[in-house]
């Protein structure tokens, strides 16, 4: 088993790998930031390290200070969490080259999958369904680009191949803007991600998002762990989300989940991954694949009763996959919401001291969160304060056991998004299931 890992991350996830280590008996370094001594796992782990100021380009992205930080504890390994430098595969290569075990797949992998023109070349090379768009990057030839469109047929959407977070990207309504819309979706992309390649891809008009979760071990042991419905999103961020996603089959969820094992194991996937898919008219379209642990892991969790951080954590000591794809089972209906520290209108950030705390609990839910009363939410980093997940039988008790639990909980000090979630709970068409990406959005009169 690994003795010591260093958590490279802050806030909720630190804290729940934090407590993966424990119940592994894995002894747990804190880095983090001057902004970030009294967060709470800082304050429960064996050893923390300072790594420096609040900005993160200069303490959680900054990859010498916590490779150092590994060095002068004595760790073995670096599990990264979500964002930051969870997807940097230059930091997975210097992790290694220290002689560290970075708890995640391999750096080459992560540079495969991070480049979404050659993620979705290798998926479709396998057998995964693609939305239909141009094979590659596009050229300079402005009459191959439009006739890509035209046999696409409009709409289309052009993507930069190195985008994330839900930017680099421009829908093309007609043929009278495309090559506009291709010449500046390349000058930001050049200007935000140091790559001005580009790509066309059908835009879907209603789709929803719907996900596999993947575990892979070092022996080319692959197993799926069912999909999540993420569709509920705003500004592409996700808002709520649950598992298994409304009117998906048995059936359609063994086809789409053996494609994506069996191209997990052609690119020699290690540790957990995710790959996203559109999904519109019963057809699933790949869009890209996060080589790291989710925010909304935990209503797989709910539904398997896998551990997907401690599986991270085994997978990366070198251990067999204790799981074979018969064990997974899909039990009733799980639903998260991200908690933000936010005025739930406007979503203006709202940083500041909590006065009170109050958990709310009871039979099928968990509390996935960091603070604390007297916890102060320091204003540099991501809005999320927690998240709650409710499970139930059916998706009509885990949305009863969502609504107890959010009129239950007590946030004082500090503006949170608890009213729009209460709000959503209440939609007729939420409880229906099956909702858009763009739902939430109309809903909202924001399109
Ligand atoms: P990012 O890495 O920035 O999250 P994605 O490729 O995952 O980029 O796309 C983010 C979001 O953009 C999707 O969840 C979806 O809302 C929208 N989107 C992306 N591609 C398409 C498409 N072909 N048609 C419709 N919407 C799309």
């Amino acid at each position: 088993m690994l003795e010591k890992v260093v958590i490279a991350n802050r806030g909720e996830i630190a804290l729940r790998i934090l407590r993966a280590c424990r119940e592994l008996g894995i002894k747990t370094v804190a880095v983090h930031s001057t902004a970030d001594y009294s967060l709470k796992h800082v304050l429960l782990a064996d050893e923390s390290v300072c790594i420096g100021p609040p900005p993160s380009a200069q303490s959680y992205l900054n990859m010498p200070a916590i490779i150092s930080a590994a060095e002068v504890t004595d760790s073995v390994a670096i599990h990264p969490g979500y964002g930051f430098l969870s997807e940097n595969a230059d930091f997975a290569e210097r992790v290694e080259r220290s002689g560290f075990i970075f708890i995640g797949p391999k750096p080459e992998t992560i540079r495969l999958m991070g480049d979404k023109v050659s993620a979705i070349r290798v998926m479709k090379q396998h057998g995964v369904p693609c939305v239909p768009g141009s094979d590659g990057p596009l050229s300079d030839d402005p009459d191959e680009n439009l006739r890509i469109a035209r046999d696409i047929g409009y709409p289309v959407i052009i993507k930069a191949a190195g985008g994330g977070g839900g930017r680099g990207m421009r829908v093309v309504h007609s043929e009278a803007s495309l090559l506009n819309a291709i010449n500046i979706t390349q000058a930001e992309a050049l200007a935000a991600f140091g790559n001005n390649q580009v790509y066309m891809e059908k835009y879907l008009e209603r789709p929803r998002h719907i996900e596999f979760q993947i575990l892979a071990d070092h022996y080319g042991n692959v197993i799926h762990l069912g999909e999540r419905d993420c569709s509920l999103q705003r500004r592409h961020q996700k808002v709520i989300e649950e598992a298994p996603a409304p009117g998906i089959t048995a059936r359609q969820r063994r086809i789409m989940g053996e494609r994506c094992v069996e191209a997990c194991r052609a690119v020699g996937y290690r540790s957990a991954g995710t790959l996203e898919f559109l999904y519109q008219d019963g057809e699933f379209y790949f869009i890209e694949m996060n080589t790291r642990i989710q925010v909304e892991h935990p209503v797989t969790e709910m539904v398997t009763g896998i551990d997907i951080v401690k599986a991270q954590l085994l997978i990366a000591a070198g251990e067999k996959l204790p799981y074979v794809q018969s064990d997974v089972q899909i039990r009733g209906h799980a639903i998260e919401c991200r908690i933000n520290a936010e005025d739930a209108k406007t979503f203006m950030p709202s940083p500041g001291p909590i006065r009170l705390w109050h958990a709310p609990g009871g039979p099928g839910i968990r509390v996935d969160s960091h603070i604390y009363s007297g916890y102060n939410v320091p204003p540099h980093y991501d809005s999320l304060i927690g998240k709650i997940i409710a499970h139930g039988d059916t998706r009509e008790t885990a949305i009863a056991r969502m609504k107890n639990a959010l009129a239950e909980m007590v946030i004082e000090g500090i503006k949170t998004n608890v009213p729009l979630h209460q709000e959503i709970f209440n939609h007729a068409a939420f409880r229906s299931g099956g909702l858009d990406i763009h739902y939430l959005e109309r809903r909202l009169g924001l399109r």
